[in-house]
């Protein structure tokens, strides 16, 4: 998942009148890295702009997966918890349900179990799931006290499994690079740590929450917004091209990608939440030998971020809503193939 990152982004590229902004009130050096951005995201064309910005979304998923947000084209993702912020988002994914106890960001035990803790209960999947994030309450959304998940997030070292060489320095990085927020780490270190996991543990379920888009949209900067978002998207290229080399993963995985919110619009895309309507609006992206290849969804049924957690349990063959009543159905237009 990727926080705070807007279908206007994934859909059009860079926001053409957000980039000529860019940088003209800024500092020295900030004002060169942000002419630097603005050409290296600048294009003439809506699709240029895209490929551009996320070049692995609009080559790989675009013609073997599914795309589904785009609203210039009638297509519609969307949070349900009316809430639209991290925690409220992250938990309506993950538990298939939107609870209104779950209504502040505090690093606190999530009242529901998360369609991981459930599939780590049983015996195929037990020790076979684990999260990691740049957010520290990934800690509380997949309560890792009680849930006997693999959950490393924030600046805490992983310590879960026999250190090698990889993890002991990225264990020293999370320790002694500079923190610009104190609850979130930059992306690189939970994306490698999840990474030296996947080849050393081969887990069946992954999950990876990135944060920079988020933290660098609320700080108003748009340049590093479109670097993080970059980023993202060559760690998406990375994860796919990992499983699709080793034989436990490959022609048997599905990546699924999405954000937590939205954002508003206008000079409003720094910021989210109840006040911000727009910021429900969501995306969606899929990659995997059961999703056939619709590429970008035109004018398709509404989906939602509840929906999420059925539809992981189904890619795995477990029927989640049956278990959990309240849980939303799964997306079918995914498992049809
Ligand atoms: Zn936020």
């Amino acid at each position: 998942m990727i926080d705070g990152m807007r279908w206007q982004e994934v859909f059009r590229g860079a926001d053409p009148s957000l980039l000529q902004t860019l940088g003209s009130d800024m500092p020295g050096d900030a004002k060169k890295r942000a002419e630097l951005v603005r050409q290296k995201y600048s294009r003439s064309t809506m699709a240029e702009r895209r490929q551009t910005l996320m070049p692995f979304l609009w080559s790989v998923v675009s013609s073997e997966g599914q795309l589904f947000g785009n609203r210039d084209l009638g297509s519609d993702s969307h949070v349900i918890n009316g809430l639209n912020f991290s925690y409220p988002g992250y938990s309506e994914t993950l538990t298939g349900l939107a609870d209104p106890r779950v209504d502040s960001n505090d690093n606190v035990a999530n009242p529901n179990a998360t369609v991981f803790e459930w599939l780590n209960a049983k015996p195929e999947f037990a020790g076979k799931l684990a999260a990691f994030g740049a957010w520290d309450v990934f800690d509380g959304i997949f309560r890792s006290k009680q849930s006997g998940l693999v959950v490393n997030a924030g600046y805490a070292a992983f310590t879960a499994i026999p250190p090698n060489s990889n993890l002991e320095l990225l264990n020293a990085l999370k320790l002694e690079t500079v923190r610009i927020w104190p609850d979130e780490a930059f992306d690189p270190v939970p994306f490698h740590t999840a990474m030296e996991y996947l080849k050393i543990q081969k887990p069946r379920v992954l999950f990876l929450g990135l944060g920079e888009t988020d933290e660098w949209a609320h700080a108003g900067s748009y340049a590093e917004y479109l670097n993080s978002a970059h980023l993202a998207d060559d760690y998406l290229r990375q994860i796919w091209e990992m499983t699709q080399s080793m034989p436990e993963y490959r022609g048997k995985t599905t990546l699924i990608v999405l954000p937590d919110h939205g954002r508003g619009e206008g000079a409003k895309w720094t910021d989210h939440g109840e006040k911000v309507p727009e910021s429900m609006q969501t995306w969606m992206a899929f990659l995997g030998p059961d999703t056939p290849p619709l590429g970008e969804r035109k004018r398709s049924n509404p989906v939602t971020e509840s929906q999420i957690a059925a539809t992981v349990a189904a890619l795995l063959g477990e029927d989640y809503p049956a278990a959990v009543p309240k849980a939303a159905a799964l997306i079918p237009d995914i498992l049809s193939k």
